[in-house]
C-alpha cells in the first residue's frame, strides 16, 4: 500500500528518540517539523543532526547536495499549532500516560481528523494512550529502537480500536523510511522488551548466585548463541537505572517474576553503579575501554 503521508511531525525532537526519529522522516524524503517543549533541547539536537550528517559526507555515505536537502526538509517549533499541516505526528516525549495522553489531546484540537498520531513508547499500552483522543482509530504504535537514526527495526502495534487503513499507512510509511518494521500486539515491550527485560534479569540473578563471573556469562551468550553483545554488557549500555524503570513498570502489568527488579540490580543503583555513563556497572569503563568488573 502506498502512504499518503507527506508531512511528518515528531514531537519531544529535543530529546534521544525523538532527535533520531526527526533524522529518519527528513532522511526518508518527508517534510519534518521537529517540536519540543524545550527551545534549548530542540536546538542542541539541531546541532547534533547536523553534525551526524556532516560525518556521513566525511565518510563518504552522503553526498554534500543530500545533506543540505535533508536539512532543508527539518524545521524546529516549540509553537504545537505547526504540526496543524502534518499527516503522521509521532510522540517521543516522557514516559508517562498521563503526559502522552495530555499531548494527544493538544494534538487533537490542532490537526486535522485524518493526521495519524504514533507513540513511541516502550512500556506503555497504545489502548490506553488513544483513550479519550477523538481519533482512536488512527492511532498506532511505532516503537523505534535507541539510536533510531541507525536502528532499522520499528515495531508497528495496533491498539484495540486502530484500523487497518491507519496500520496499513504507517507500515508503508515506515517502509518508505528504508526501516524494518515487524508486527506486534499492544503488550508491554512489545515483542523486543518483553523478551529482553527477562533474559537481562535472568543474567544478573547468574551473577547474584554466583553461577559465573560477568565476562563470562557474557562470553558464553556470545560465542554460544552468536550475540554480538553479553546482556551485561548491553545492561550497562542502557544504563542499570533504566533497567530498574523498565522492571518497575512491567511487572505491575505482568506479575511475571522474571520481570521484577533483581535485588543486585538495585543495590548497584543505589550504589551509583549505572553502567557506562557512571564509568562502572557489571564492568568498568576508563577513557572508552572496557575492563571485568
Ligand atoms: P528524553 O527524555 O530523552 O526526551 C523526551 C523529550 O520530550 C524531551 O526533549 C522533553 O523536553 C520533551 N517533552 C516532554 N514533554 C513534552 C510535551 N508535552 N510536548 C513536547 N515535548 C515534550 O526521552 P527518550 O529517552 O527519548 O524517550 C522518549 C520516548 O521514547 C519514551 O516514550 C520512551 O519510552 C521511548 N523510547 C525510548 C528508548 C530509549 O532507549 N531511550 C527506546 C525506545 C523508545
Amino acid at each position: 500500500m502506498k502512504s499518503n503521508i507527506r508531512t511528518v511531525g515528531v514531537c519531544g525532537a529535543g530529546g534521544t528518540m525523538g532527535m533520531g526519529i526527526a533524522v529518519v522522516a527528513a532522511r526518508g524524503g518527508f517534510k519534518t517539523i521537529s517540536f519540543d517543549t524545550s527551545a534549548d533541547k530542540l536546538e542542541a539536537s539541531r546541532k547534533q543532526t547536523a553534525a551526524f550528517f556532516d560525518k556521513s559526507v566525511e565518510r563518504g555515505k552522503l553526498a554534500q547536495a543530500e545533506r543540505d536537502a535533508i536539512l532543508g526538509r527539518m524545521s524546529a517549533t516549540t509553537d504545537i499549532a505547526k504540526l496543524a499541516e502534518c499527516d503522521l505526528v509521532i510522540e517521543a516525549i516522557f514516559e508517562d500516560l498521563q503526559v502522552k495522553r495530555g499531548l494527544l489531546k493538544q494534538l487533537d484540537a490542532v490537526c486535522p481528523p485524518q493526521t495519524i498520531f504514533a507513540s513511541n513508547t516502550s512500556t506503555l499500552s497504545i489502548t490506553e494512550i488513544a483513550a479519550g483522543c477523538s481519533r482512536q482509530d488512527r492511532v498506532i504504535g511505532l516503537h523505534f529502537c535507541l539510536p533510531a537514526q541507525l536502528m532499522k527495526l520499528i515495531e508497528v502495534s495496533a491498539g484495540v480500536l486502530t484500523s487497518e487503513e491507519t496500520l496499513q499507512s504507517a507500515w508503508a510509511w515506515t517502509e518508505a523510511c528504508g526501516q524494518l518494521p515487524v508486527k506486534t500486539q499492544d503488550r508491554p515491550g512489545f515483542i523486543l522488551n518483553a523478551l529482553l527485560v527477562p533474559f537481562n534479569n535472568d543474567a544478573i540473578r547468574a551473577v547474584e548466585a554466583g553461577v559465573a563471573a560477568p565476562a563470562d556469562i557474557d562470553r558464553a551468550i556470545k560465542a554460544g548463541l552468536g550475540y554480538k553483545m553479553g546482556p551485561l554488557e548491553l545492561i550497562d549500555l542502557v544504563g542499570l537505572d533504566t533497567q530498574v524503570r523498565l522492571c518497575e513498570a512491567f511487572y505491575p502489568v505482568t506479575l511475571d517474576p522474571r520481570s521484577a527488579a533483581p535485588p543486585l540490580l538495585r543495590r548497584m543503583v543505589a550504589a551509583g553503579q549505572l553502567g557506562r555513563k557512571s564509568g562502572r556497572g557489571f564492568f568498568s569503563y576508563e577513557g572508552g575501554r572496557m575492563f571485568g568488573a
